[in-house]
């Protein structure tokens, strides 16, 4: 272990912050002493590998400090574990101490079943309202413990991979974090499911190894064209898909992989928005796209703000091939989602747009349904619907895109616009025709509420609503009459 494998992902950061890593190393590092991993490496091992993955995501140095004592606390025993977190801020200061506290509280999961489960989502919803860099070292912690699973007692394993699946992945991926979500998945596949793994490694590996080798010469044209077209290209990659994801795509399937053509996708990252529809014009004037498969999530972002086009073509030799295209800064936003952030703010550039700020914009709704609620059960399964499930976006007459759960309707979508739209919406065009309020809005709708001053909220939209936000703002304002 070096800590310069931590300070050297790190960039532009001062002498003063560097130092302050390595000294925190050596913190770790003595306290840790002795302390061994199962898999019989020494503990510190591990924090310095959740530091490593911090470092990765250009969060700031605080976070990356924290990631090294995270375990600090945790590991001592109870009588010394007040000195140490006074230890902590001592040397390294309020904000340090703030985040390994965070991560400790975090850490004690006692709960089992679904009283765990919710206990879980509990503590992580209100640390993201508070500070969402504990997430994330609870997050990158979770990682290594994956990257390490197979040492971790056998009875255990199958416990923290679903734990896995069904909190820290889908948490990472509504924080846009698309590769930790991925990486999450794939790690906890083979314990959740060993039967469905391993059949379907069989099944693909064979395709996957072939398609690679296809690839390698699919690109070379490609970069060619794209040469030819004076289109500046930042890379070509051809991109393996998650096996999880794809797991999970075949059971849409009929577990029939002919109909799944993206087990290997070719990634064409360029400068700017224009160069991605230059490029995309280049993919179909050489091949002939497949109707239908065209996905412009650049115009019309995913819910949680990912961006991109895809389309699929009848690539060389007619061999079905799916193309993925985007900027520097989508990428970037896709593969590190709300963690991106910090890297514009370091450099001083503008905050980023897309995945970020829709998770930020996320993150503060969060805080207000937190705000209105008394951390009861009831609020707990209500994010779980309106965070967790299916989503769709509809936009508002000007444009605006509101982001809702599917079978969401023009009630819901009135609320989340505004509460007083809420609570005076009198009918609903959706897509400029009239439609009835209990109308199951779609992907793409825009919808557009007709407002009266003297309309009031009714007890029967109770029955329709989706999101337990209106819900939750209807029965206030009856309350209120
Ligand atoms: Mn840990």
């Amino acid at each position: 272990m070096d800590v310069r494998d931590i300070t050297e992902k790190i960039k532009q950061r001062s002498s003063s912050e560097i130092a302050a890593i390595e000294k925190a190393f050596r913190f770790a590092e003595k306290y840790h002493e002795g302390e061994l991993r199962y898999s019989g490496e020494p503990y510190l091992v591990h924090p310095f590998a959740v530091a490593q993955t911090l470092a990765g995501m250009h969060l700031d140095t605080n976070t990356i400090i924290a990631g090294l004592l995270h375990d600090v606390c945790e590991s001592a025993p109870e009588e010394e574990k007040e000195a140490r977190k006074k230890e902590i801020e001592k040397q390294f200061g309020k904000d340090v101490a703030f985040l390994v506290e965070g991560v400790t509280k975090l850490g004690k999961l006692r709960a089992h079943g679904e009283e765990r489960y919710l206990e879980n989502m509990r503590k992580m919803f209100l640390s993201i309202a508070q500070d969402v860099r504990v997430v994330l070292i609870r997050l990158a912690d979770r990682l290594h413990n994956m990257q390490t699973l197979s040492a971790v007692p056998q009875h255990k394993q199958k416990r923290i991979a679903d734990e896995t699946l069904e909190i820290y992945a889908p948490l990472a991926g509504r924080l846009g974090m698309g590769k930790l979500r991925g990486s999450l998945e794939d790690l906890a596949f083979p314990f959740s499911y060993p039967k469905e793994y391993n059949a379907l490694i069989d099944q693909i590996e064979e395709r996957r190894k072939r398609k690679e080798v296809y690839l390698a010469k699919v690109k070379y044209k490609l970069n060619e064209e794209l040469k030819k077209a004076k289109i500046p290209v930042v890379s070509v990659n051809a991109r393996v898909k998650h096996v999880f994801s794809l797991y999970r795509k075949l059971q849409l399937h009929n577990n029939n992989l002919d109909e799944i053509y993206d087990v290997v996708a070719l990634r064409i990252v360029v400068k700017n928005i224009e160069d991605c529809y230059a490029a995309l014009g280049i993919v179909h004037k050489l091949w002939r796209p497949l109707p239908g498969r065209i996905k412009d999530y650049i115009a019309l972002p995913k819910p949680n703000g990912y961006q991109s086009i895809h389309t699929t073509v009848f690539c060389l030799d007619g061999e079905i091939t799916e193309f993925q295209i985007r900027t520097e800064k989508m990428h970037d936003e896709a593969e590190h989602g709300i963690a991106a952030h910090w890297i514009y703010t370091h450099q001083g550039k503008p905050k980023a747009g897309g995945a970020v700020s829709k998770s930020l914009k996320w993150i503060a709704q969060i805080r207000e349904w937190q705000k209105e609620s008394d951390g009861t059960k009831e609020f707990l399964e209500n994010l779980k619907i309106d965070v967790f499930k299916n989503r769709i976006f509809v936009f508002t007459p000007t444009g605006d895109v509101i982001d809702l759960p599917d079978g969401a309707t023009p009630v819901d979508f009135a609320y989340l616009v505004h509460s007083e739209i809420g609570n005076h919406c009198a009918g609903a065009k959706v897509n400029d025709k009239m439609t009835s309020l209990e109308h199951h809005l779609k992907n793409g709708d825009k919808c557009e509420i007709l407002v009266q001053k003297s309309k009031k909220p009714s007890r029967s939209w109770l029955s329709f609503v989706k999101t337990n936000y209106a819900k939750s703002k209807i029965r206030a304002a009856l309350e209120k009459k």
